[in-house]
């Protein structure tokens, strides 16, 4: 008689949870778990920064190159952990009344942005983003850095969302560290198994 384990079962099906995580993750067009249509993710347009000229310091070439790699990372986790190591934050002590009410007016009068619309995090910290892009010089590849402002940290990598920027900057201010930097500091077995036997 043949016993194979699965013999008799159901073939396994992909749970739907599975497939809208793998699709959120590369950036492709799905339909989320509220039955929402999510569009697929696309380079942000030119919106001709002053500050940084975040769109003329970085050629078209390395601007695809910016998000195509970025989508190529193969999990949220990990893609969270990539833009963290973007974003540097340098805590602010204290912020007076008066430049706090000047951001609420110079914010409200940019109400159509909802990318420039303040939240708690942006008010707890100055962050500093900038994009990596790979390149290639005498068959060697190197990284290369370019600091953008917000708005292009977020275009170029796809329009991440305002909550998911939010999350990444919570993370940044509580703990200084990307999300998954915590998930690996648990003691796995063989470091308990050292232990125990003094090792
Ligand atoms: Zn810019």
């Amino acid at each position: 008689m043949n016993l194979h384990p699965d013999a008799g079962k159901k073939p396994r099906k992909v749970r739907n949870s599975v497939i809208i995580r793998d699709k959120k993750v590369k950036g492709l067009e799905h339909v989320n778990h509220k039955g929402r249509l999510i569009p697929e993710k696309r380079l942000g347009e030119d919106f001709r920064c002053a500050s940084f000229k975040c769109f003329t310091v970085l050629s078209e070439q390395e601007r695809h190159a910016v998000f195509t790699e970025f989508y190529k990372i193969q999990s949220q986790n990990l893609q969270d952990s990539h833009l963290c190591g973007l974003i540097k934050v340098d805590p602010i002590k204290q912020r007076s009344r008066e430049s706090n009410r000047r951001n609420l007016v110079q914010y409200s009068n940019s109400s159509e942005d909802k990318y420039a619309r303040p939240n708690d995090y942006d008010n707890a910290a100055a962050y500093r983003y900038k994009v990596r892009t790979k390149q290639i010089d005498n068959n060697k590849y190197y990284y290369k850095e370019v600091p953008v402002c917000k708005k292009a940290f977020l275009s170029l990598h796809g329009i991440i969302t305002p909550a998911r920027l939010r999350r990444l900057q919570s993370s940044l201010c509580e703990n200084l560290k990307s999300p998954i930097d915590r998930r690996g500091q648990h003691k796995n077995n063989r470091m308990l198994y050292l232990k125990k036997w003094k090792i």
